[in-house]
């Protein structure tokens, strides 16, 4: 409950220009979320809110790191998110309506009746948008790869695990046609 509280802007109190916010981001934000992919976020999240007659334009600056997971080894690494984001928050007579019309993903429509909004859902989207898409282990001075050879040995079994049983499988599939083919003969060409 107060967590929220934290995230919103009271905005009709608000003298007209520019507004600057700052928000230090760490796990305890992510709680009402659910479970993420990540730990230790410490990340700093400056909102830019500039009021003008009839909307908000808003600016976020994503700044920080989190720690997750590399996705070729599974050893922990701390990713580093920088991003920016804009967006648009229109006052309105008839928001519901405004925003299912809306094809402009970074125009938001609010009653003009309000007086308040959250921006939580706003900080935790745009922290998930600043994670890289793929994020793996650093390459040390010579240019390697400093990912846990030991397990990417032991995928590597794995996987030719996998692909031998899968073949297995295949072929165990294919000799209700015996007397077409013979399948194993077309693999040993
Ligand atoms: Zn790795």
């Amino acid at each position: 409950m107060n967590q929220n509280r934290a995230y919103e802007i009271a905005f009709v109190g608000l003298r007209p220009g520019l507004h600057e916010l700052e928000y230090r981001i760490e796990d305890k934000f992510f709680a009402d979320f659910g479970p993420q992919d990540f730990s230790h976020c410490d990340t700093t999240v400056k909102l830019k809110l500039d009021k003008k007659q009839g909307f908000l334009q808003l600016h976020f600056d994503v700044d920080g790191t989190i720690d997750a997971l590399c996705d070729r080894c599974g050893n922990p690494i701390t990713v580093q998110l920088w991003d920016e984001f804009n967006l648009i928050v229109k006052l309105v007579d008839d928001p519901i309506t405004m925003n299912s019309q809306e094809e402009d993903p970074d125009i938001f429509y609010i009653d003009k009746g309000e007086s308040h909004f959250s921006i939580a859902n706003w900080i935790f989207e745009f922290i998930n948008l600043s994670i890289p898409l793929q994020h793996i282990c650093k390459e040390n001075e010579k240019g390697e790869s400093t990912c846990n050879q030991k397990v990417l040995e032991t995928l590597k079994k794995f996987k030719t695990n996998q692909i031998e049983i899968n073949n297995k499988n295949i072929w165990k599939g294919l000799e209700k046609f015996k007397g077409l083919d013979d399948p194993k003969e077309a693999t040993n060409n």
